[in-house]
C-alpha cells in the first residue's frame, strides 16, 4: 500500500489530503490528481513511466483553477476529497501563493517553517531572512535541545494501540490477560474542556473512571465559573451554567450574561451597574488544586510517545492515587477575553540530549480562553525540582518564545486540601 499525505496550506487555510492505492502502479486517477500541481514539469522518462515533480510553492491562477475544474468534473465522484480542494481554492485570493508539502512528517520544525516563511515573503511583502533570523532566535536553542510533539487537529485522532487484546494500559499498566477491561471510550483530554476529537486507547476502564471522579472532576469545575461567563458551550454543545452558594451564572446568547446572586446584592435593585463591580462567587463543591496539575499532567501523558513513559513511573503513581506532593513547580498561565481554541491543543517539548538542568517534558496546554505551560514532572531523585527560583527561572528563560512575552502569571497548584473554591470577578464597564 501506497500513502501520500499532501498539506496545502496558505497563511490562514491548512487542508490535508491522503492518497492511498495498492500495487506499483498509479492510479491513472491519482496520477491525474498530481497533475493538476504539476503540468508544465512532469516528463515521460526512458522507460516509458512518467515521473511528476511537484514543486512545493504554488499560485492560485486561473490555469490553476480550470486544472482543478477539469479534474472534478471528471473524477469529483470517484474521489470525494477533491471538493476539499475546491473549497479551499475558495478560500485563497486570486495569485495568491500556497504551498503543498508532501508527506509533511518528513519534515522538520524549521524546514515547514521556512515554507510559512516562503508565503509571508511572497504574499504579504516579509523578508524571509529577517523571518528566519527571528525563528532563530526563539527557538534554535529549544529545538536543539526538544523534541516537539503535537497532535492534528484534523478529524478524530486515537493514540496508542488499536488492538485491545496487545493494549497496555499507560496508568496501571494491566493488559487483558491481567484483568483490564477497555469498554468505554477514553478521552486523551477531559470532554468537558470541549474535547470530541483526540482520544486514548490506553487507558483502561479502571483507569478511566479513577480520573472522571478525581482530576478529571476537579478541573472541570475549576474551569466552569469562567467557561459559563464567557460562553463557552463545553461537551453538551450548549452554554454551560456554573452555580455556587451565593450565585448562578449563565451566558445567554454569547453577548448577554445573566448573574443571579443570592444574599447581600452589591447593587441595589433598580440602580444603574456601576462602572466597576466587584463580584465573590463561591462554589458549593469542593476541590483539590493539586488535581487541577494532575489533570494537565495526564493530558501530557495522554500524548507523548509511550517509549517516553518509563520515564514517568514515579508521576504516574502520584497521578493514579490520591497522594500528593508537598510542592509542585509554578504553573504560567495567559488567559484571553475571547475563545483562542475551540478545541483544545496540546503540545509537548520532550528533552532529546542529556542537559538535566532542564525539565525533561514542558507542556503548552491551550483550551477556550486560556494558556497553561507546565513541566510535566518526573520526580526523579537525579534531576532538580525546579521549585527553587534560580532552576525555575533557568529553565522558563530556555524557552523564549514564552518568557519574551511578560503577560504570564504564575500559579502554584500545590495544595492538595479539599477547598471550595472562591472567584473574585471584577466587571469594568465597557466603551
Ligand atoms: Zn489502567
Amino acid at each position: 500500500m501506497t500513502e501520500l499525505s499532501l498539506c496545502l496550506s496558505s497563511l490562514n487555510v491548512e487542508l490535508t489530503i491522503l492518497i492511498r492505492f495498492s500495487g506499483k502502479k498509479c492510479p491513472a486517477m491519482v496520477a491525474n490528481f498530481l497533475m493538476i500541481f504539476a503540468p508544465r514539469t512532469s516528463q515521460i522518462d526512458s522507460k516509458n513511466q512518467q515521473t511528476i515533480h511537484i514543486p512545493q510553492i504554488h499560485r492560485n491562477t486561473n490555469e490553476f483553477r480550470s486544472n482543478v475544474k477539469v479534474f472534478i468534473d471528471k473524477y469529483g465522484n470517484q474521489f470525494p476529497q477533491s471538493h476539499k480542494l475546491s473549497e479551499f481554492i475558495k478560500s485563497l485570493s486570486a495569485d495568491e501563493c500556497f504551498n503543498l508539502i508532501v508527506n509533511p512528517k518528513d519534515f522538520s520544525i524549521k524546514e515547514k517553517f521556512c515554507f510559512t516563511a516562503g508565503l509571508l515573503a511572497r504574499n504579504e511583502g516579509a523578508v524571509y531572512d529577517e523571518l528566519i533570523a527571528d525563528f532563530d532566535e526563539k527557538y534554535g536553542d529549544v529545538l536543539d535541545a526538544y523534541r516537539l510533539i503535537t497532535i492534528p487537529v484534523l478529524g478524530k485522532f486515537r493514540i496508542g494501540e488499536p488492538k485491545k487484546n496487545i493494549r497496555v494500559c499507560r496508568f496501571c499498566g494491566k493488559s487483558m490477560g491481567d484483568g483490564a477491561t477497555f469498554t468505554k471510550v477514553a478521552h486523551a483530554i477531559s470532554e468537558s474542556l470541549g474535547n470530541q476529537k483526540l482520544f486514548l486507547n490506553e487507558e483502561c476502564d479502571d483507569c478511566n473512571d479513577y480520573f472522571s471522579r478525581s482530576v478529571e472532576r476537579d478541573i472541570a469545575l475549576y474551569f466552569r465559573p469562567s467557561f459559563s461567563l464567557l460562553g463557552f458551550r463545553g461537551k453538551e454543545k450548549r452554554n454551560i451554567k456554573a452555580v455556587g452558594s451565593n450565585f448562578r451564572l449563565s451566558n445567554l446568547d454569547g453577548r448577554n450574561i445573566r448573574i443571579e446572586i443570592n444574599g447581600d446584592c452589591p447593587v441595589p435593585a433598580g440602580q444603574p451597574l456601576p462602572l466597576d463591580l466587584e463580584l465573590c462567587f463561591h462554589g458549593n463543591e469542593r476541590i483539590i488544586l493539586q488535581n487541577i496539575y494532575k489533570a494537565l499532567v495526564k493530558y501530557a501523558l495522554s500524548v507523548i510517545d509511550s517509549a517516553d513513559l518509563k520515564e514517568f513511573g514515579s508521576t504516574i503513581t502520584w497521578l493514579r492515587n490520591d497522594t500528593f506532593k508537598n510542592k509542585l513547580p509554578k504553573v504560567a498561565t495567559l488567559s484571553f477575553d475571547r475563545v483562542i481554541e475551540e478545541h483544545p491543543k496540546i503540545a509537548l517539548w520532550v528533552r532529546k540530549n542529556e542537559r538535566n538542568d532542564l525539565p525533561y517534558a514542558v507542556c503548552e496546554f491551550r483550551s477556550a480562553f486560556y494558556i497553561f505551560v507546565f513541566i510535566v514532572p518526573t520526580f526523579a531523585a537525579n534531576s532538580p525540582s525546579f521549585l527553587d527560583e534560580s532552576e525555575f527561572e533557568n529553565y522558563w528563560e530556555f524557552f523564549p518564545f514564552w518568557s519574551n512575552c511578560d503577560q504570564w502569571s504564575f500559579i502554584d497548584l500545590s495544595t492538595s486540601e479539599p477547598k471550595k473554591l472562591i472567584f473574585n470577578i471584577q466587571l469594568e464597564r465597557g466603551e
